[in-house]
């Protein structure tokens, strides 16, 4: 990393500030040539200490480009490790443009996206693990989904994947010293201790593949479909959930007119709930076409929440829908609980949870279950501050099969080289979670889903 970059890290739009970073070993250099100190005590940015502020202006050819506060934070005790400035200048994109392309001038050149966390990474100031919780913090839409992502970015992950690898590597360090001396047998003892190492890390390894499910619905949310005839209080239910628990949310691509998506905190969880535009039948071509993203809204799914309106007696379309979706994992509600209950309303199973949109009745206990159907939640305490990603997850599956073919070898007395291999296969794959061994592409497909200035 022998270049400098800079970039505009702060959205695009107009704002009161936007915030333009240079890193490497010319960041100085740079900012020398294009920042003109004023005030009291000028100082050129080289001249400055560490981690100061100076007021002044960048300047192009003698013309004052904008009027900034210039941070300079001197290598290594920074994001990247390496010399970085920022520049505070003006809000709005052409003030922040024209700042960049000064400095780009000066011998900086456009960051990559993700190119200031990739060196972050690089440079030892982060694992991957950590690298990657930087996308997830910014991303998270919970108040639970970005406690997760802290905690990810302060190394809780990281440190466990470290002792589960360095427990291996020690049984692997054992397994070679007997390798090299094949003369000397391995003591029961020596043996029974390896074994029970080894069966710890598998133990520990299966702990964390199991907090997959739980870190896709914080990264991802999870998604919810309410269905029910026309009239029972559908759109009704949806305000209610979304209400004042509406999360932050940018538009989720491919939203059709047809199905309604909108994300909501439920209980510290993103749940996104899809309501979809009716699935009667239809011969109109282009309400077909409805009923079709409709239907495919459906089976992407995880949890249905079909709505029966409890003051009438179940329609034809109701039986349909409790038919349908009888292999499904769903909830029923019996909405309009403020009225008397229809005197031959039916016993149905799952029993429907009563609920009122009017009086407000029924919700609170309703998010529980939602909570409950879409939350694993039955982690051990040790694993509760850690949830993995799907990369993750595919990394430490084939860790877990290694792991355990190595055990199972040495169990059976098979060759020592045997027992090694596989550990070897297995101490490769926990190492790509943090990063200790892997690939360009996987590097370049991690830091490629970053915007550029981060
Ligand atoms: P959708 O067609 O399923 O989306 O149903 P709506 O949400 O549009 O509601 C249909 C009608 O039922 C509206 O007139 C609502 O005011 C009424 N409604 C919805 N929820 C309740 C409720 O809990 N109690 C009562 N009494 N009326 C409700």
């Amino acid at each position: 990393m022998d270049d400098t970059i800079a970039a505009i890290s702060t959205p695009l739009g107009e704002g009161a500030l936007a915030v333009v970073r240079v890193s490497g070993p010319q960041a100085l250099a740079v900012a020398d040539a294009a920042f003109q100190p004023a005030g009291k005590s000028p100082l050129k940015p080289s001249a400055a200490p560490s981690h100061t502020i100076h007021y002044g202006h960048i300047v192009e050819a003698g013309r004052r480009v904008d009027e900034v506060l210039l941070s300079i934070l001197r290598a290594p005790r920074t994001f990247t490790r390496e010399d970085m400035v920022e520049v505070s200048c003006h809000g709005g994109p052409l003030p922040a443009k024209r700042v960049l392309d000064t400095l780009l001038t000066h011998g900086a050149r456009l960051a990559a996206p993700g190119e200031f966390t990739q060196r972050a990474f690089l440079n030892g100031r982060l694992d991957l693990t950590q690298a990657e919780a930087v996308i997830d913090v910014i991303r998270s839409r919970t108040d639970l989904a970005l406690a997760a992502a802290q905690e990810q970015l302060a190394g809780t992950l990281g440190r466990r994947i470290e002792a589960v690898r360095n427990d291996l590597l020690h049984v692997l360090a054992h397994i070679e010293a007997h390798i090299d001396f094949p003369e000397e047998d391995i003591a029961p003892d020596t043996r029974d201790g390896l074994e029970r190492r080894m069966e710890a890390a598998l133990q520990f390894i299966d702990g964390l593949l199991r907090t997959a499910h739980d870190g896709r619905v914080l990264r991802h949310g999870v998604r919810v479909a309410i269905v029910g005839r026309p009239n029972v209080g559908k759109s009704s239910l949806l305000n209610q959930l979304l209400g004042h628990d509406r999360a932050i949310v940018s538009p989720i691509p491919g939203t059709t007119r047809d199905t309604i998506e909108e994300t909501a905190s439920i209980r510290g969880l993103p749940v996104v709930f899809v309501d979809t535009a009716g699935l009667r039948e239809s011969g109109d071509v282009l309400e077909r076409e409805g009923i079709r993203r409709s239907r495919e809204a459906l089976t992407r799914a995880e949890l249905i929440l079909h709505i029966l309106d409890g003051t009438e007696a179940l329609g034809e379309e109701d039986r349909r829908l409790l038919e349908e979706f009888s292999r499904r994992p769903r909830l029923l509600v019996r909405n309009k609980s403020d009225q008397p209950l229809y005197p031959e309303f039916p016993v149905l199973d799952p029993a429907p949870l009563p609920v009122s949109c009017l009086s407000g009745e029924g919700l609170e206990a309703l998010k529980d279950h939602i909570r409950e159907r879409v939350w694993s939640g039955g982690l051990t305490a040790e694993m509760a501050e850690v949830t993995i990603n799907s990369r993750h997850q595919d990394a430490l599956r084939r860790a877990q099969t290694a792991a355990e073919e190595s055990l199972q070898a040495l169990r059976a007395d098979l060759s020592l080289e045997f027992v090694a291999l596989d550990l070897r296969i297995a101490i490769n794959a926990v190492g790509e979670v943090v990063g200790k061994t892997i690939t360009e592409d996987l590097l370049d497909s991690i830091f490629g889903q970053f915007c550029i200035g981060k």
